[in-house]
């Protein structure tokens, strides 16, 4: 019998992107104009397009830094923390295809200091927190990329 070694993992947002590999995030495209959007949304955002026949699309997993900064607060619930807390670094990257900026935390063991406003980042999916059930729960996240 074969034996299962690997631990559970859901995502921290059902529906917000896929842990099959490739791990990407899932958007929506306006079938009108073509405009992409994270989170989805149920009718077309563009102002100028009244499109409501959107599809789901998987989104790129490589941008460019456009901006980042380092939180030293512990966010309120339903914010998960490891305890103590530790500071986490998020960066909005700037995914050129869909022209969409999206936000994440960066990885853990990146040192700020080294990150560049223009730099390419590469999407990836990184553990936030473990249940008592041994579950771990996934979030998409930010590295540099190699
Ligand atoms: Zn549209």
């Amino acid at each position: 019998m074969e034996q299962k070694t690997e631990k559970k993992k859901v995502p921290v947002v059902p529906g917000w992107f896929s842990l099959d590999p490739p791990e990407r995030l899932i958007g929506n495209r306006c079938k009108t104009c073509g405009d992409f959007f994270f989170p989805k949304v149920i009718s077309c955002r563009n102002p100028n397009c009244r499109g409501t026949e959107l599809e789901d699309v998987f989104l790129g997993t490589k941008g460019k830094l456009w901006s980042f900064t380092t939180n030293f607060y512990q966010p309120p619930a339903p914010y998960v923390s490891p305890l103590p807390f530790v500071p986490y670094t998020i960066a909005v990257v700037d995914l050129p295809v869909e022209k969409l900026m999206v936000a994440g935390q960066v990885v853990k063991g990146v040192d700020p200091d080294k990150l560049r406003v223009g730099m390419e980042m590469d999407l990836v999916m990184e553990t936030l927190y473990e249940d008592a059930e041994g579950t771990e729960h996934v979030i998409w996240k930010w590295k540099p990329a190699a």
